[in-house]
């Protein structure tokens, strides 16, 4: 290994261990030359590079680019068992889920994160100078137990371990910042991401307040990610992210030109740069992604809380440039990055509206740019085999997901529309071999809800009314549905909501020959990969217009899976591509409404309607059916990353 390469990677050598994974040409059995490139062009004063500050990154490094290290993997890096929460009671007593796999870097929570990562990835395919920021959680996000006896989740601490996690490395420079009145010492760390044909990189630097040089009250601040035990933490936090992660940037040598805030929480980035800077040519350089309509997503902390954290300096430019008008005694944080970034943007065409509304001062600056996924990651293997098949027809489409869209042109090929629904059948065996113990059977009609429970998101729309439910599955033919998801441990009304649903499980047990339900514990992006690749009708349900955007629905039409949804962030631009059902609420134009009125009796009789017009479809194999997996397949060549980093990169950073 040549001292100049491990000079521009920053490793700290002192732990021999890591040498055995960075020989020779190889980062833990990865290529290094693009990886040296990717640093030299970050350090280049003539090259523009991007900063994408984030407080989480999901990565899903179990389902994509896996790292191979020469240290063995810790069992703290494994993934622990999962129970299941079934209406087949006996089943849930003896038997776990069989998951046997790394566990993902646990260092986000849940969409938002995954976008940032899925964001590296495509930024990595592109080519496009630029380093992720984020911290390193050492204690994740939280475990989710479920609770037997009772119904619902008892959050539970996860312990992993960052020093014999594959690709993590520790780097030799720290930063401190000041903090109460006292100094915080940060160590950093680096991942790197790599192109889907590993011919480029994009590094990540993660922030670690876990030191020994650090008092004890500073070494538990990156423990947890969305600890919300009380502001100064998430002061605290916010601090590191965005001012140690300036500082944590020109301690590597990097020549930032942009700096891309995902989400309000970086906004005190700004602040530290303008301590030192012309706050006005700054504006220039600052971009801010805003991705929540709910109110409770906006970080909002006290003024004089915010002078003895972060000292008078830092909060008169808070104050001139975050101060909310509603609450003249806070600084808000989302004013803050709308005020001090030149462009802003919403997460959808539907969410740009919402934010223009809630935002009227800013109304000119705001513009949209719809999410996507990563194609490579969210892809199953049969789908990919499958469109490989027809490359006369699709062109490099692994290159340029854009030309998904030729999928059309194969409408007509009866032996594609044949080996489409055998690909689909092909990923349903594995899920119904993962749930065999719970009698999972391939043939019958299975519907998933998997995500993040927030009360908006409403997770117990398709449980509301269990008898009309079981009536379809009687009529119509045997149901299965899956459902995964963890609620904030913060969040009482979530935690509500789950404990509804367990409550509503537990009262069909015995009705498993029609209904089979089942709630896995402790989803992540693995679940995520698995589910949206297998089931039949991906639900989506929000109460419109309170999801700026959603994403899971985008992993699941890339592999052809059907969707049922609320008209509601994407799905809104989708509308019209015939990709399953939309059915429900619609709020009146210019209005944000009430996220506490979750319509959900109307709603779920409008999802009990559109279950009877899908279930037939799909048990008769309709062509109908078959038509809108393709819809599906096409719809992805526009809901991905590479075209969504390739909008930022010509309407934000010009780089
Ligand atoms: C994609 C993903 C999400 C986002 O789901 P939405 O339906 O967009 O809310 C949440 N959690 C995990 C683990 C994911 O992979």
């Amino acid at each position: 290994m040549e001292k100049t390469s491990l000079n521009l990677i920053k490793l700290d050598t002192t732990n021999e261990k890591y040498l055995q994974d960075i020989i020779d040409d190889k980062y833990f059995g990865y290529p290094l030359a693009p990886l040296l490139t990717a640093e030299s062009r970050l350090q280049d004063k003539e090259q523009s590079s991007v900063a994408y500050f984030s407080m989480e990154f999901g990565l899903a490094p179990s389902v994509y680019h896996t790292f191979k290290s020469a240290n063995p993997l810790s069992p703290a890096n494994l993934l622990a068992r999962h129970e299941v929460f079934s209406n087949m009671k006996d089943m849930d007593y003896y038997h776990f889920l069989p998951v046997n796999k790394m566990l993902d870097l646990p260092i986000y929570s849940g969409g938002l994160g995954v976008l940032a990562g899925d964001t590296l990835k495509s930024a990595a395919d592109l080519g496009i100078s630029l380093v992720g920021v984020g911290i390193l959680w050492t204690k994740g996000y939280f475990k989710q137990k479920f609770w037997f006896r009772a119904g619902g989740q008892l959050p539970d601490q996860l312990a992993w371990d960052p020093h014999s996690y594959p690709g993590l490395i520790p780097l030799k420079p720290k930063v401190k910042i000041n903090i109460s009145g006292q100094e915080l010492t940060l160590k950093l760390w680096k991942y790197y991401i790599y192109s889907h044909d590993l011919k480029q990189v994009v590094p990540l630097i993660l922030l670690d307040s876990n030191l020994e040089e650090n008092p004890e009250y500073f070494r538990d601040l990156t423990d947890q990610l969305y600890r919300s035990t009380n502001g100064w933490i998430k002061i605290c936090q916010r601090a590191i992210l965005g001012m140690a992660g300036v500082k944590a940037l020109e301690a590597l040598g990097y020549n930032i030109n942009k700096y891309h805030l995902n989400e309000g929480h970086a906004a005190f980035a700004f602040v530290e740069k303008a301590k030192t800077e012309n706050p006005e040519k700054l504006k220039k350089m600052f971009a801010y992604t805003c991705h929540t309509p709910v109110e409770a997503g906006h970080d909002r902390f006290d003024l004089q809380e915010l002078q003895h954290t972060l000292g008078a300096e830092a909060t008169e430019i808070i104050k001139r440039f975050g101060r909310d008008e509603k609450h003249p005694n806070q600084g808000n944080l989302t004013l803050l990055a709308m005020s001090t970034s030149e462009h802003a943007n919403a997460v959808a065409q539907k969410h740009g509206e919402v934010t223009r509304l809630q935002f009227p001062n800013y109304r000119e600056k705001i513009q949209s740019i719809t999410n996507g996924v990563h194609t490579h990651t969210w892809i199953s293997q049969s789908v990919r085999d499958l469109l490989n098949k027809h490359k006369d027809v699709l062109g490099e489409w692994e290159n340029y997901p854009n030309l998904l869209a030729h999928v059309q042109n194969l409408k007509s090929d009866q032996k594609f529309r044949q080996d489409l629904w055998q690909a689909h059948h092909e990923n349903k065996k594995i899920l119904a071999k993962f749930l065999e113990s719970w009698y999972f059977d391939e043939q019958a009609f299975t519907i998933a809800w998997a995500r993040r429970l927030a009360p908006y998101k409403r997770p117990g729309l398709l449980l509301r009314d269990t008898n009309r439910l079981l009536d379809i599955a009687k009529r119509l033919g045997p149901i299965q549905i899956i459902i995964a998801g963890k609620a904030h441990p913060a969040d009482v009304p979530a935690s509500i909501h789950m404990d509804e649903m367990m409550e509503k499980i537990t009262m069909l047990n015995g009705e498993r020959k029609s209904l089979r339900i089942c709630f896995l514990e402790n989803y992540d992006t693995y679940f995520a990969k698995m589910l949206t690749s297998s089931v039949d009708v991906w639900l989506n349900n929000p109460l419109p217009p309170f999801e700026a955007s959603g994403t899971s629905g985008m992993k699941a039409i890339v592999n052809g899976v059907l969707q049922l949804s609320t008209l509601d962030g994407w799905v809104v631009e989708a509308a019209d591509m015939k990709i399953g059902k939309i059915f429900g609420y619609v709020p009146p134009p210019g209005k944000i409404g009430d996220e506490n009125d979750l319509k959900m009796d109307e709603d779920a009789e409008a999802l009990y309607k559109s279950l009877e017009e899908l279930i037939p479809l799909y048990n008769k194999k309709d062509p109908a059916w078959i038509d809108m997996m393709i819809n599906c397949l096409a719809a992805s060549s526009f809901f991905n990353t590479q075209r969504m980093v390739a909008e930022y990169r010509e309407k934000i950073w010009q780089v």
